[in-house]
């Protein structure tokens, strides 16, 4: 891939990038890099793995209806748009009572996208009435890999999914994580996610199946490269 847009920048400024994640979220991005480090020869993680802004990639709309498809819209486009290898994932909390919902509509539940605390509240609301043992819940992530030149029945994309399972609570505890952490128990444990270091939630955490999951197809797409 000489002629990809990234691939051959003078060595001045440091060591091409070569895997982008669809993303500009540090958190996520620091996630990917410590799953990756060591695992493929010669890839220098801090440099090489990058996120959308690095790189310029287009932010691309969520129009799928499946976590599954808005990982690999994602995905598809920022490698297409970028020459590397994009990695993409799609995320949100389905309610077992609710048939799976919020779901793919998890950051804008209350109708204005990313206003964690009115989607939260409204989610309570809306369980109010729900005894315990029906309060079972789990964050969702499908996370896709594309390879620039991939068509979608080309066999070089590739999605994984992850889950993190738990109770949803009646009142938010906790002061970390970000939307529905403070209200999610995962199962076994006594604490919210938002109680969670980041190092605990990773650990446990959709995100971080689904991108362990994807780890064979990530060092196999770098390592042809
Ligand atoms: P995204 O896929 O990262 O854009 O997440 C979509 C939405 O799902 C977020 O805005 C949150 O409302 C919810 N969500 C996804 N992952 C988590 C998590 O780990 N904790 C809390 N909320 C989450």
């Amino acid at each position: 891939m000489t002629d990809a847009p990234f691939a051959s920048r003078p060595a001045a400024e440091g060591p091409a990038p070569r895997l982008v994640l669809a993303t500009h979220n540090k958190g996520k991005l620091r996630e990917l890099r410590e799953l990756l480090r060591g695992q493929v020869p010669g890839l220098d993680v801090d440099t090489q793995v990058v996120d959308a802004g690095a790189v310029d990639a287009p932010d691309v709309a969520e129009t799928g209806v499946t976590f599954a498809e808005n990982s690999l819209l994602k995905a598809r486009a920022v490698a297409e748009a970028t020459g590397l290898v994009a990695i993409a994932d799609d995320s949100g909390l389905a309610v077992d009572v609710l048939g799976g919902a919020p779901g793919i509509f998890s950051a804008r539940w209350s109708g204005r996208h990313g206003d964690d605390a009115a989607n939260l509240q409204l989610l309570l609301a809306q369980l109010a009435d729900v005894p315990d043992e029906y309060r079972g819940a789990a964050f969702v992530c499908a996370a896709a890999l594309a390879v620039p030149g991939s068509s979608p029945d080309g066999g070089r994309e590739v999605v994984e999914y992850g889950q993190l399972e738990g109770t949803l609570l009646r009142v938010p505890r906790g002061e970390g994580g970000f939307g529905y952490d403070p209200v999610l128990q995962p199962s076994g444990l006594d604490r919210s996610c938002a109680e969670l270091s980041s190092e605990e939630k990773n650990a446990i955490s959709h995100r971080g199946h689904a991108f362990r999951a994807l780890l064979p197809a990530i060092v196999e797409a770098l390592s042809g490269k």
